[in-house]
């Protein structure tokens, strides 16, 4: 019997074809060059049907995933994760510096053009703050404020685990009616996210064909030591994160084969929050307990990204070099401090990393030029130091998880009772 095309399609692993895309894409976007644009929509079209889903995605798991632990265990999660994506962060940007010093990636470049990039304000520390709590729930989903949203979720979800434990039947037959639509709500999106995921390879081809055919190798020749010591940094962290794994005797090679379709779509849409779909489906492959994940991989989409953090130290680093100033140790330290400060107030979006690169070129001093020469690559640096961004949520994610009792279930067992069947 003959099989249809679709079937046959869909019986290549994701990987494969997503590879195959990988390379066209590249390939394409070098000989076709900038009217490679015109496929733009394919990619978009991929950007959207994600984004699509993750504001549901988060309200939903974090609902479900918050009522059935106790208010304690999610104030621990919370602990652990934050002062885990913390570290993780600062030893990032200290990197990102520690490299760039070494290898001094603007040396012998003179600035041409008079282009100039606009300096922006760091968040104040009280405004991040007050904006977790959203003034209007409904805006905050659809203008898509995570960190306000999973506000609104948490407490809706301890709401709902006090109504199921409520002697009052008649709020606990509602409690329990809740429960089974938010699951219900929850298995519509996550058949969505695998239907996305067959997508994905068109979309990735697009992606990548754009985002190469609009920068070029011209643009990217006189930033390539740039450019590599960013990935070099990014492979280093990554190391690192592999060395945190071993210590907590976890699988790597499990780890990772869940961990790169997340990588790879974190690479190709420069946004870690729009790869929260795929990111979810890998923290269930690595049997990783809702309750766990739902808090903590929004969470890390938009305050942990120590792929943004390397690429801020380095290429303020850059910025230096340059314009030929020496770096006091002084700025070194601001540099430092204002980076961890601005990658947790700015969002897992395209792009967001050259909004903290102006922020800490401005507090360390620096003039704004050569920032617009940094902005000519920012697709190409964009798409690294996001897949760094989202590894590192992934590996926290995993890592929190094994500490608690219960939250990580082993591949192995069958029965998760708790989880989506795989
Ligand atoms: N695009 C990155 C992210 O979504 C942020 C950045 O621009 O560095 O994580």
């Amino acid at each position: 019997r003959r099989r249809s095309p679709w079937r046959w399609y869909l019986d290549v692993p994701l990987i494969w074809k997503l590879g195959v895309a990988l390379v066209l894409g590249v390939v394409v976007g070098l000989v076709v060059g900038p009217p490679v644009t015109v496929i733009e929509p394919l990619g978009e079209i991929f950007l959207r049907l994600l984004m699509m889903l993750v504001m549901p995605l988060i309200l939903l798991t974090l609902i479900s995933g918050v009522a059935s632990v106790s208010p304690k265990t999610l104030g621990r999660v919370g602990g652990k994760i934050f002062v885990f994506y913390l570290v993780t962060t600062a030893f990032a940007i200290s990197l990102g510096i520690g490299l760039a010093l070494l290898i001094s990636p603007g040396a012998g470049l003179t600035l041409t053009g008079d282009e100039e990039a606009e300096a922006q304000e760091a968040p104040g520390l009280a405004e991040v703050f007050t904006n977790i709590v959203p003034e209007n729930i409904f805006t905050a989903l659809s203008e898509g404020e995570i960190l306000a949203v999973m506000f609104f979720a948490i407490i809706a979800g301890i709401a709902l685990s006090y109504m199921q434990d409520s002697t009052d039947e008649r709020l606990a037959g509602l409690a329990s009616l809740l429960r089974r639509i938010t699951e219900g709500g929850l298995e519509i999106i996550f058949l969505l996210i695998r239907g996305i995921l067959q997508y994905s390879p068109i979309g990735v081809f697009a992606l990548i064909a754009v985002a190469v055919g609009e920068t070029g190798a011209d643009a990217l020749l006189p930033l390539a030591a740039l450019t590599g010591v960013m990935y070099g940094g990014i492979a280093l962290q990554i190391v690192v994160y592999t060395l945190i794994l071993l210590v907590f005797r976890a699988q790597i090679g499990r780890f990772f084969k869940a961990a790169k379709e997340p990588m790879l779509t974190a690479f190709v849409t420069r946004s870690s929050g729009g790869t929260l779909p795929v990111s979810t489906q890998a923290a269930q492959q690595l049997g990783v307990r809702k309750s766990v994940y739902s808090f903590t991989l929004p969470f890390g989409a938009t305050v942990n990204m120590d792929g943004t953090a390397i690429y801020v130290g380095a290429a303020t680093v850059f910025v230096a070099n340059v314009t030929g100033t020496e770096l006091t140790l002084l700025q070194l330290v601001t540099i430092a401090l204002v980076g961890v400060l601005a990658s947790i107030g700015t969002a897992g979006v395209p792009g967001a990393g050259l909004i903290m690169l102006t922020m800490t070129v401005t507090s360390a001093g620096l003039p704004m030029a050569p920032v617009a020469l940094v902005a000519g690559i920012d697709a190409i640096l964009d798409m690294g130091r996001t897949m760094c961004n989202v590894t590192g949520d992934l590996v926290g994610t995993r890592i929190v998880a094994q500490t608690e009792e219960g939250m990580l279930v082993d591949g192995s067992t069958e029965d998760e009772p708790d989880e989506e069947p795989h």
